[in-house]
């Protein structure tokens, strides 16, 4: 199977900007952040979508929740900070290797668009 571009991210065939890294994800800097904070924490997995997640990955996804609140507060943003995971092309996704971003550091309204 051909790499993600995450996964070439991951094996730095790709630069980025790496903030954190641990035993089953990295987050990065958005390459065209949203906001003052706008990273993408990404498990060294390559699940397409969340969706295709399975019971095998509940540790992995609970990881990556407790993981992106630890890192917002790193960043300064650990009391209002939000995740966002887009499912789907219709939602939004254009890279298909799981990842959810975690974004701060600017009022957020709602519903997002
Ligand atoms: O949810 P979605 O799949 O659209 O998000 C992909 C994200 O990956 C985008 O926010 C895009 O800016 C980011 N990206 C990146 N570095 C790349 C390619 C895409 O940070 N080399």
């Amino acid at each position: 199977m051909a790499k993600t571009l995450f996964e070439k991210i991951i094996d730095r065939e790709i630069p980025a900007t790496i903030v954190h890294e641990d035993e089953s994800c990295v987050a990065i800097q958005d390459i065209n952040p949203g906001a003052p904070m706008h990273l993408l924490l990404i498990p060294r997995k390559p699940i397409p979508r969340l969706c295709d997640a399975g019971p095998e990955d509940q540790a992995l996804l609970g990881h990556l929740m407790l993981a992106a609140g630890k890192i917002a507060a790193a960043h300064g943003y650990g009391e209002a900070f939000r995740l966002v995971v887009n499912n789907g092309a219709e939602a939004g996704q254009s890279v298909f290797h799981l990842h959810l971003h975690l974004i701060g550091g600017r009022p957020l309204k709602w519903p997002p668009g």
